[in-house]
């Protein structure tokens, strides 16, 4: 038996030193393959050859008897290592976002006023209403312990009963996950559905927590160029190539953070049943969704399996710093992001998530002005853009606007920096979105003076900024 044992295990360490070998020696060729692809300009990434490698791979572990996830996780790992070879550096494009933020709470610190036109926050205040409810529940009521991770049972059943109302659909309280934010409904879609060697597609350009996330567990991120010239428009032919690597994740934003872009029926129909086609999980981020200037469909309204829908009373009803968001999805998903927040913050405050629950019960008519003051900033940025040599489309929802410089050479990144330091006034870089350098995001979450004195220093430098 013993002998049986040390035998077994001298086979094991053999085959353990071919498999490195083996590596070793695909690596060896993946560097020279980029080194021909670097002298005749060829992409690095080239999602037809992937999707052939992943096939293969595949059919082959099918013959061999292997577990199919664990192959296409093993050959997408040594792909991921293949293209660290060939040199594409992966860039932290959230440093872009959080380095504006960070030199802004320095420059206020110093006492200088900075014109925010970087926030992805809405000054809208909250409804007296929801904060008495808030300080009622600390003080008087004093729910202040530990939830269900899930969250409150009314909350649940609140969120499900107002998508229902929205969009005839039947959700129950059992499908819905009380999360810290919106962001942490992404941050566990993401870590539940998403290990080592797993492909998420996400359309740019994007905020960047999206593909943060993903490589924060070795993921693999494929992206879907948009472009101003086409309206930002999803090419559905890229859709069906990204999805033949198979991916497990596609993530939308809709409206979309930065453009504004809301994506229309029928290409967001067709993306559904492409996912559908290809069983890829589809996480949707609808926390602009409120803000909507033109018809506006969710995903929950056009399939009813294999979602994860995210969505948060930070926007729409101005409670970025009360930190609920949620997400909805099937239990056994639910059941898996739940285990993540049991695990790490335990639950949203109880005296807040009634706060929230509070929020819920306002005459939508007051939410509604909060819609309509936003796209009255909409209107008037454009206005002023309009005098600018800069090309963008006008939202259709959201908080934000995404122009392009129309010359050549632009940086968005030194831009910011300059506009902030140099005349106080806080935009966010393209960079910080994928490799949009000649773009920038500039937010409408503060009232109607700032943008307009914030625009005009911003023009001013735009006309004088030295063209390449
Ligand atoms: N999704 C998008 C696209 C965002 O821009 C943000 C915040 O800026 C969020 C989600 C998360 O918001 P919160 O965590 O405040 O709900």
């Amino acid at each position: 038996m013993r002998d049986e044992l040390i035998d077994l295990r001298v086979k094991i360490k053999d085959i353990d030193s071919q498999i490195l070998r083996l590596i070793r020696d695909r690596l060896e060729f993946s560097r020279k393959i980029g080194e021909i692809k670097r002298k005749n300009d060829y992409p690095i990434i080239d999602l037809k050859v992937e999707a052939k490698v992943v096939e293969r791979a595949l059919n082959q572990a099918r013959d061999f008897g292997l577990d199919e996830e664990f192959s296409r996780r093993l050959v997408n790992n040594l792909i991921i290592e293949a293209v660290r070879t060939q040199g594409v550096i992966i860039e932290d494009r959230a440093r872009h976002l959080y380095s504006v933020l960070e030199r802004v709470k320095e420059l206020e610190s110093e006492g200088v006023k900075v014109i925010r036109l970087d926030v992805g926050e809405p000054d809208l205040a909250a409804p007296g209403k929801v904060k008495d409810a808030l300080r009622d529940n600390l003080y008087r009521k004093k729910y202040v312990g530990y939830t269900s991770s899930k969250g409150l049972e009314e909350l649940r059943e609140g969120i499900a009963n107002e998508l229902n109302a929205k969009y005839g659909t039947d959700i129950t309280k059992e499908n819905v996950l009380v999360t810290t934010g919106g962001k942490l409904s992404i941050f566990t879609a993401i870590l539940s559905k998403i290990a080592s060697g797993d492909r998420v597609v996400i359309p740019h350009p994007a905020w960047p927590v999206y593909e943060n996330c993903t490589r924060l567990v070795n993921g693999r991120v494929d992206l879907i160029r948009t472009c101003v010239e086409e309206e930002w428009a999803i090419d559905i032919e890229r859709v069906e190539e990204a999805f033949k690597v198979r991916p497990k994740l596609f993530i939308l934003c809709n409206p979309n953070n930065p453009t504004g872009k809301i994506i229309p029926d029928n290409d967001l129909n067709e993306v559904l049943q492409i996912a559908e086609r290809n069983k890829v999980c589809v996480l949707t981020d609808e926390v602009y969704s409120s803000y909507s200037y033109k018809p506006f469909k969710s995903v929950l309204q056009l399939t009813d399996s294999n979602y994860i829908y995210v969505n948060s009373f930070s926007k729409r009803f101005g409670l970025t710093g009360w930190r609920v968001g949620y997400a909805v999805a099937d239990v056994e998903t639910i059941s898996r992001m739940h285990r993540i927040i049991q695990i790490s913050v335990t639950c949203v405050p109880e005296f807040i998530q009634r706060g929230a629950l509070e929020a819920l019960t306002i005459n939508q008519i007051e939410y509604r002005a909060f819609a309509a003051r936003m796209k009255e900033r909409v209107n008037i940025a454009c206005e002023e853009l309009d005098k600018l040599p800069l090309h963008y489309l006008k939202p259709d929802g959201g908080m934000y606007i995404f122009p392009k410089t129309i010359f050549d050479g632009f940086q968005s990144r030194h831009f910011a920096h300059r506009l902030l330091n140099e005349k106080g006034v806080s935009i966010v870089p393209g960079e910080a979105f994928g490799e949009y350098p000649e773009h920038f995001r500039i937010s409408l979450g503060r009232d109607v003076k700032d943008i307009r004195a914030g625009l005009k220093i911003m023009g001013q430098m735009i006309e004088k900024w030295p063209r390449l």
